[in-house]
């Protein structure tokens, strides 16, 4: 068992209860405030633990780490150390906030130093993001969008349960939670017996989504197996993979998503470790047929996540409109990886994998509001009286997610952008 999963432990820091960050959890993350420079932290309750300040003060001394890997503005360099090392990491700094443990508690002067209020502290990108690739595992959304595009007797394309689909992305445009977006203007075609038309689209959609990071990989030409697939993998984040459906349906012949899809991807902005997540492994739904040897894996690969999604309009109260589960994936981040490097491809550190718009059984459960409205014949009602069948100018779009079993609760707090007017 990871030391730093254990659930009697508490902390000596305050944690608010139903907090998405007790001692169980201790994510990565990158903050400034106006006093501090970028660098890396770890988020506890409703602090940051400032973990530049605390290697400088020697409290991380016994690890495999420079002032460098803390002192930057994002958390490649620390991630270059690998698996191991970061789990030791996180090892110590759970010591280290543990009630305890008096090492660090008992040294007011320190702690005034290393613990910041994260309300006096902006929280940055977490990520240089190398490639960008979103998959499509979600057998109800891309059974929902089979439905209402093609057939609902042949809902599934052929290759769909052979292969976890996928495309690459552009990671220019993956912006941290907070950021707001602009309504991106475009080609689309609404009249089937007219020619295209330009100007901002009128379907934007989020995808309710996570993602994973990668550690380095293996050198072009070796591949990550199913049972390796976890020492490749950093942590997880909340991603909302913004959409232009409209532009989307128009474009996406023949080669797949394009100017739809890389305008901008929202990424919640604390790293949850795998190993935090650990405690919340469950099976992934049964896979029929059998797949192919390289996709097989054994053991419980998939993650208990609740997740949510609101839509705030602008002056005016949020509504929620979707509650899911990570667990409802069909494929999972094991077989997504080994798929991904099966021909050889190699991943890199800070490589940004897409889980694809994850939608559950029930239509209260769909990731998107392409499905939620269903193609705009049944809106979605909000609070205040009005109704969408897409994003509005205005509106603030929050996903969040979390863990709980009987001890612990943890999550990933929220990922959250506003959609503006085109500019
Ligand atoms: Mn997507």
């Amino acid at each position: 068992m990871i030391r730093a999963n254990n659930p009697n432990l508490e902390s000596w820091v305050a944690v608010p209860k139903d907090s998405d960050f007790p001692i169980q959890n201790l994510p990565l993350g990158i903050f400034k405030t106006d006093s501090l420079e970028p660098r890396v932290g770890v988020r506890i309750g409703d602090s940051i633990l400032d973990l530049k300040t605390l290697h400088v003060l020697g409290y991380l001394d016994n690890l495999p780490f420079t002032l460098d890997e803390f002192d930057t503005s994002v958390l490649n360099r620390l991630m270059k150390k690998g698996k191991l090392a970061t789990r030791r990491l996180r090892d110590r700094i759970s010591d280290l906030l543990n009630k305890e443990n008096t090492e660090l508690q008992n040294n007011a002067h320190h702690v005034e130093q290393v613990l910041i209020d994260e309300a006096f502290a902006e929280v940055l990108m977490p990520i240089e993001i190398g490639d960008y690739t979103d998959f499509y595992s979600s057998r109800e959304h891309a059974t929902n969008v089979g439905t209402m595009f093609r057939d609902p007797n042949n809902a599934l394309l052929p290759n769909w349960l052979h292969i976890p689909v996928g495309y690459h992305g552009r990671s220019s445009s993956v912006i941290p939670s907070g950021q707001n977006i602009y309504r991106p203007k475009g080609q689309t075609k609404p009249n089937e017996d007219q020619g295209p038309v330009f100007g901002p689209s009128k379907m934007i959609d989020f995808e309710l989504e996570m993602a994973f990071v990668t550690f380095d990989g293996k050198p072009l030409g070796e591949s990550i197996t199913t049972a390796e697939a976890e020492d490749y993998i950093f942590g997880m984040v909340l991603f909302n993979d913004w959409s232009a459906r409209d532009i989307q349906k128009w474009e996406y012949v023949p080669l797949g998503p394009f100017l739809a899809k890389n305008f901008a991807s929202s990424i919640s902005s604390w790293v949850v470790s795998l190993d935090a997540l650990q405690p919340f492994c469950v099976d992934t739904p049964n896979q029929e047929p059998e797949v192919l040897d390289y996709l097989k894996f054994e053991g419980k690969k998939s993650y208990d996540i609740h997740l949510q999604v609101s839509i705030t309009p602008e002056s005016s109260d949020e509504t929620i409109v979707c509650n899911s589960n990570f667990k409802y994936m069909y494929w999972n981040m094991a077989q997504q990886l080994a798929h991904h490097t099966v021909n050889g491809c190699n991943v890199r550190g800070g490589d940004l994998l897409g889980s694809g718009t994850i939608s559950g059984p029930t239509p209260d459960s769909y990731g998107s509001m392409l499905e939620l409205a269903w193609k705009g014949t049944k809106p979605v009602p909000m609070s205040d009286g009005t109704e969408r069948k897409f994003i509005q100018d205005g509106d603030t779009v929050i996903m969040r997610g979390f863990c709980k079993n009987d001890k612990v609760r943890l999550g990933f707090g929220e990922v959250a952008s506003k959609l503006l007017p085109s500019k």
